[in-house]
């Protein structure tokens, strides 16, 4: 016997979940949100891995590390003389703490505003869209008229390297370290290792990224990954390619980390060891054996293009389903399928998802990059333009990169973009609205550009593809 009837039950509160459920609520459907995440103090603490341990923590860190490095080594050129320049980590990490606190208690906030019923507990699916809901009150069972399940992901974790979040962490211990660790070492040269060695070298940390693959950031072009480790390895970020870590051990407060090594066996000693070797979804105990719903052969929910599951009225977005594991995605495909759940004609595009690095500097990239242009066997055109030859980015100071676009050799229709430089998570929004509005490079090169900004070497990238940049030799 089910104990309530909602038109939607949504099995996870992050920005996947959260998203599906305010957008169902305005869409006047009764809605009750599960979510498990307690704070550290036993609050309720709902907007998932992202808001909690995720993208908003690391940018707060990120932002505060910037400051504290750009004081000690950019202001002099400025005429600004800083002296007796101190960190303290506690009120970093209380700060970025309280950012999250705030962010919490707005969600919570939304909740409320929209007539969501909000239980901080756990939810197992079973069949026919009944739903156990576990909390500190006990279990119970509700009724979905539909299901939107997204329970998010995990870290993956690798042999002989147990993870205790004090010597070696993952996302969560790399996020709240009481002090800066001498020597890091970081398992995974990806975007949370980049991120989080570069907050932690900006502060001071000797930072080792150990890397399977032999090839840096292969997910984007080698111009981009090249310029990309050469200021890394500039801000000391050593970056070890092709390495592979056989065990972790803890002894006398150091992390013995043993790897090999251009095929030698080598050891190294830490304070503190990160693993951050990308993460997996979160399908474990959320399914019963009659619920209907597959996973695919990487533990994923098996979804359509629309985000339905095999059983009847079950849907699943955000980390939980194929594609980037991103929050924008997650929300978006939330939104989507919250009004598709509604009778609107819920629409998202896999194709056109920006990503972000939000290192220093920034990189961005949308849609796709040469090597699967030349692949793909598609004619392109590229054009590009470094932020050195801008006004703006000169008077800035933060000059160093460039802007990459790639647009269809017949049609001039924008493919891909890159962007490495200062700025680069906003700049890339200008391609992505191009790229869904299916622009073309012309366009992007028609469109005024306010004078002097960074959004001119998006303009000067476009008008290069046609071989008429006006600010460099073409
Ligand atoms: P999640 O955010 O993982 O939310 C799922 C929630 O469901 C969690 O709170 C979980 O505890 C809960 N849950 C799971 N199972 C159950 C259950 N059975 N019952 C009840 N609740 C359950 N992405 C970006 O786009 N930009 C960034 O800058 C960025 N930075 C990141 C930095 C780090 C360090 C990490 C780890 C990730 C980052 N990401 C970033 C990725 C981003 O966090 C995820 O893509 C996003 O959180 C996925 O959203 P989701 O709603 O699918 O799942
Ligand atoms: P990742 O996939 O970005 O990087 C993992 C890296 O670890 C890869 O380079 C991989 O080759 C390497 N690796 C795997 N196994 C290894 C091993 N045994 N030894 C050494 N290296 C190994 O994953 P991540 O950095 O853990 O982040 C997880 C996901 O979280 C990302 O893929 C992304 O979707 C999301 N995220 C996004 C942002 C952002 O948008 N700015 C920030 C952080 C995380």
């Amino acid at each position: 016997m089910t104990d309530q009837t909602y038109d939607v039950v949504v099995i996870g509160g992050g920005p996947g979940g959260y998203a599906a459920a305010i957008r169902a609520a305005q869409l006047k459907q009764s809605v009750m949100l599960i979510d498990d995440r307690k704070s550290a103090d036993g609050k309720p603490a709902p907007g998932g891995t992202c808001l909690n341990v995720g993208c908003v923590p690391s940018k707060a860190l990120l932002d505060s590390s910037k400051h504290f490095h750009h004081i000690q080594h950019d202001y002099a050129t400025h005429g600004i003389k800083v002296k007796g320049v101190e960190m303290n980590v506690p009120t970093m990490i209380e700060r970025k703490n309280g950012v999250v606190k705030q962010l919490n208690g707005g969600l919570l906030q939304l909740f409320k505003a929209n007539k969501i019923e909000f239980v901080n507990g756990r939810g197992r699916l079973l069949a026919n869209r009944v739903v156990e809901v576990t909390d500190d009150a006990g279990t119970r069972q509700v009724q979905g008229r539909h299901v939107i399940l997204a329970a998010g992901s995990v870290p993956f974790t690798i042999p002989n390297v147990d993870i205790d979040n004090e010597h070696i962490v993952d996302n969560v211990g790399a996020l709240s370290f009481d002090q800066v660790p001498k020597k890091l070492g970081v398992i995974g040269a990806g975007v949370i290792g980049l991120e989080m060695g570069s907050v932690w070298s900006r502060l001071g940390s000797e930072v080792v990224l150990f890397e399977a693959m032999d090839e840096f950031l292969s997910v984007v072009d080698t111009d981009l990954s090249r310029a990309a480790a050469r200021e890394f390895k500039k801000q000391g970020l050593d970056i070890r390619l092709g390495t592979k870590v056989l065990g972790a051990k803890v002894s006398r407060n150091k992390v013995k980390v043993s790897y090999t090594e251009g095929g030698e066996e080598k050891e190294a000693a830490f304070d503190k060891l990160l693993v951050a070797v990308g993460r997996r979804a979160a399908s474990e105990s959320l399914l019963s054996d009659d619920s209907g719903v597959a996973l695919n052969d990487r533990g994923q929910v098996d979804v359509n293009e629309r985000c339905q599951t095999q059983a009847d009225g079950v849907w699943a977005i955000g980390d939980l389903v194929r594609g980037p594991m991103l929050a924008h995605k997650a929300s978006e495909e939330g939104i989507a399928v919250a009004e598709t759940i509604a009778g609107h004609h819920g629409h998202f595009d896999l194709s056109n998802v920006p990503w972000v690095i939000y290192t220093d500097p920034e990189i961005a990239w949308v849609g796709k990059t040469e090597k699967e242009l030349k692949a793909e066997g598609i004619d392109y055109r590229s054009g590009s333009f470094p932020f050195a030859a801008t006004g703006r980015g000169l008077a800035m100071g933060g000059a160093s990169g460039h802007v990459k676009l790639l647009a269809d050799a017949e049609t001039d229709r924008l493919l891909g973009a890159q962007i490495i430089g200062p700025h680069a998570s906003e700049l890339i929004a200008e391609c992505v609205v191009t790229m869904e509005f299916a622009g073309s490079s012309e366009d992007l090169a028609r469109i005024v550009h306010a004078h002097p900004t960074l959004s001119e070497a998006v303009h000067e990238a476009a008008l290069a593809v046609d071989g008429r940049a006006i600010h460099k030799a073409n």
